[in-house]
């Protein structure tokens, strides 16, 4: 796995457990954050990736989780708003906090490649040290624009764009289909 694949899926995990967690609008129609077994299951599945193994989760590290997501949430919405400066704040702040380091792995038959880790080992801290990192280093280069907030009406569900002519507007197809019926029924009226 190369450099950039892997900041790639990291801050595509840290869009999944944002839009998993925190509770706004999603695709037309009110979000709640889902609570105990249902939560746990939301944030292992925002963080498989399509993986074939789903992380397990603890109720201590989806209560960790949901505060974290809560800070990524700022990032997305700020950078969605413009505001760099208080995206860049608010992940100083993060990787601080989760006390994010990089370091060098090598495991399931891969070369050495570069995770980010947290300063404790727990899933919680180590996946928040690593959508921290990942949406960092996103931050700090050309692709800072990439990172946004779904444009359809009644969503507030984040997106990363990792597509190569970076022109995504929508959190999904869904919204980008309802927005697209809209307009068309805009036509016909
Ligand atoms: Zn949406």
């Amino acid at each position: 796995m190369d450099f950039t694949s892997h900041v790639e899926r990291i801050v595509t995990a840290a869009a999944n457990l944002v839009n998993a967690v925190t509770p706004g609008d999603a695709h037309g129609r009110g979000f709640d954050q889902p609570a105990g077994e249902d939560l746990r299951l939301a944030i292992s599945e925002a963080l498989r990736l399509g993986g074939p193994e789903a992380p397990a989760v603890t109720d201590q590290d989806a209560a960790q989780l949901v505060i974290f997501a809560g800070w990524l949430r700022v990032v997305f919405d700020a950078v969605g708003g413009g505001d760099l400066d208080a995206a860049a704040l608010t992940l100083n702040a993060l990787l601080a906090e989760t006390g994010a380091r990089p370091q060098l792995d090598r495991h399931d038959g891969e070369p050495w490649h570069l995770h980010f880790h947290g300063s404790t080992d727990t899933l919680a801290q180590g996946w928040a040290a690593g959508c921290a990192s990942g949406l960092a280093i996103f931050l700090g280069t050309e692709m800072h624009d990439r990172l946004g907030v779904c444009t359809a009406p009644r969503c507030d569900r984040v997106y990363v764009d990792i597509s190569r002519n970076g022109t995504r507007r929508f959190c999904s197809t869904t919204c980008q289909n309802r927005v697209k019926a809209a307009a068309f029924r805009a036509r016909q009226g």
